[in-house]
């Protein structure tokens, strides 16, 4: 029983929250006036499309670098609608990716790709702190711990990366008895701790930086669908990606070809004319054309408890840390100020093409897995009565990594796939975008070996894709609920949950 049906009418509890505090301390920025919907045409130096923490980050950075360029932000719903508004606010660093960064970029460029992830963090919570945006930045660190004996180890190539590259202090070992020394489960055997993590209340951050933004001078539209860019459309079915290694001709912003993104809302038609695009469109980036092929598109969902203080202080759980436990299909937990738990995952599903429908927002059934992992990693906890449960899309590449790069040659600049874990990360992605958007070749953000890289592997056509991710995984499921309860799974289950890693995809188990 989830409590409360997940549903797309309801927003998530977050952006309840945040937009009933904007009512009290900002009314003038609900008022719909300060954002509204695009008509007719305009024009920008820049125009950002899509209101998330990539959208938003990009239009705060080119205000820093160009501070006289025109930027408008197209968001279809409110800024922090989608998954930014509604995540479970674990502003992560890299650490736990090294090995993969390793094999992608040698250890160099991943050491410095790392070293840049865990600064984000920091810088997440100093620019709350700079621009008075209260988002319950708390760095606590995280733990991620065994919930069952085939989970053991899940993070032993890691810590080894990290030792060696000199930072064995960002990942490190716990034995179960320091994992219950700082939140008591009668499952949670050992683990690792990575210091350097924190969490936020994600709604606030993101409506935060909507008010920076606006108060910068950046054209909000809201309510506003992009739905032509450059003379692309979106479409469900994607097509083969493109995507290019070349950096994008120099021209001056508003140059002389100009971006043209046509767009809809509830006031009619629109039409932005810009010098460049950013496109920070997350899940609903596999919609479009250039990119479709390179993303599964993932639901994942969050249920939320009533607040019990008082139980979590029986936990020992107190310090603030975000929780996850081994499970591919992870869960994760982290509490709230008023003494809640948010826990979300045990396994979502995969989306048809680019179609981003009820089956990211209105699955009661991913909801109550995620209440189902809340029992089993606290039992005492059974009779907790779950307040809200909400989900969103997610967006996986073939490598759990984001891409951050140009489309072809024209300045249009884009960045998605985060893979579940872009709270922390689309700070930088935010960055590199920007420096590309205004053409600062000198950016710092642009020396990372992640900046305009090569597209992510492209994913099977439809509907192999979703045939496939449905298949692997009902696997994937099956064989980790098993070995939670000791049990072992046939061959060919065994066999599906490993297939991803067999045809060369950084996913599925081993
Ligand atoms: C349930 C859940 C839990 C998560 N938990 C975590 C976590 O704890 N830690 C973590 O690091 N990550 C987490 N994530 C992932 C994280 O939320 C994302 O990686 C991050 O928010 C990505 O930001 P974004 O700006 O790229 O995308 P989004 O926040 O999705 O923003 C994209 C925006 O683009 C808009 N848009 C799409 N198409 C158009 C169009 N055609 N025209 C105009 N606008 C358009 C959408 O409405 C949306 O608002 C979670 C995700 C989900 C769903």
């Amino acid at each position: 029983m989830t409590g409360v049906r997940p549903t797309t009418a309801r927003r998530a509890w977050w952006l309840r929250e945040a937009l009933a505090s904007e009512a009290v301390t900002a009314p003038e920025l609900v008022a719909a006036s300060t954002a509204p919907p695009l008509r007719g045409t305009t024009t920008a130096d820049v125009v950002v499309v899509g209101g998330g923490y990539t959208g938003l980050w990009a239009a705060y950075r080119i205000t820093e670098l160009e501070p006289g360029a025109r930027v408008v932000l197209l968001e279809a719903d409110l800024c922090g609608g989608g998954p930014s508004g509604r995540n479970g606010g674990f502003v992560s660093n890299w650490w736990d990716e090294l090995p993969t960064l390793i094999e992608r970029y040698g250890q160099d460029g991943a050491l410095a790709v790392a070293e840049a992830m865990d600064a984000a963090v920091d810088e997440v919570g100093a620019w709350c702190a700079a621009h008075g945006v209260d988002a319950w930045f708390t760095k606590a660190g995280s733990i991620s711990a065994s919930a069952a004996p085939a989970q053991d180890g899940a993070w032993d190539e890691g810590i080894e990366a990290c030792g060696s590259v000199g930072r064995g202090d960002r990942y490190v070992a716990l034995t179960a008895a320091e994992v219950a020394a700082r939140v008591s489960s009668p499952v949670l055997r050992g683990g690792v701790f990575m210091p350097g993590a924190a969490t936020v209340q994600p709604a606030l951050l993101a409506r935060g930086l909507r008010r920076v933004l606006l108060e910068r001078g950046v054209v909000i539209h809201e309510g506003t669908t992009a739905t032509e860019i450059d003379g692309q459309r979106p479409g469900w079915f994607g097509a083969v990606a493109a995507g290019s290694r070349r950096a994008p001709a120099r021209r001056p912003i508003g140059g002389l070809r100009p971006v043209r993104v046509r767009t809809g809302s509830g006031a009619g038609d629109g039409e932005v004319l810009a010098g460049a695009a950013v496109l920070g469109l997350n899940a609903w980036a596999a919609a479009w054309p250039w990119f479709g092929r390179r993303l599964v598109t993932w639901s994942s969902y969050i249920a939320l408890t009533e607040p019990i203080p008082e139980r979590l202080a029986d936990l020992g759980w107190t310090g603030g840390e975000g929780l996850a436990d081994g499970r591919f299909t992870l869960h994760y937990l982290r509490t709230t100020r008023d003494g809640r738990i948010a826990i979300g995952g045990g396994g979502g599903r995969a989306g048809f093409g680019g179609r981003i429908g009820p089956a990211f927002t209105d699955d009661a059934r991913s909801a109550a897995r995620a209440v189902a992992g809340l029992r089993r990693l606290f039992p005492s906890l059974s009779d907790v009565r779950i307040a809200d449960s909400w989900g969103g899309p997610i967006d996986i590449t073939a490598d759990h990594l984001p891409w951050f790069g140009s489309v072809g040659d024209r300045p249009i600049h884009a960045g998605h796939g985060y893979s579940g874990n872009g709270v922390g990360p689309s700070l930088v992605g935010g960055r590199i975008l920007a420096a590309l958007a205004v053409e600062r070749t000198d950016d710092l953000a642009l020396a990372l070996p992640i900046a305009g890289g090569a597209p992510p592997r492209a994913f099977p056509p439809e509907p192999a894709r979703y045939a496939g991710a449905r298949i692997v995984r009902e696997a994937i499921v099956r064989r980790e609920s098993a070995e939670e309860r000791g049990e072992r799974v046939g061959r060919l289950t065994r066999e599906l949950s490993r297939l991803p890693g067999r045809l060369g995809y950084h996913l599925g188990l081993d």
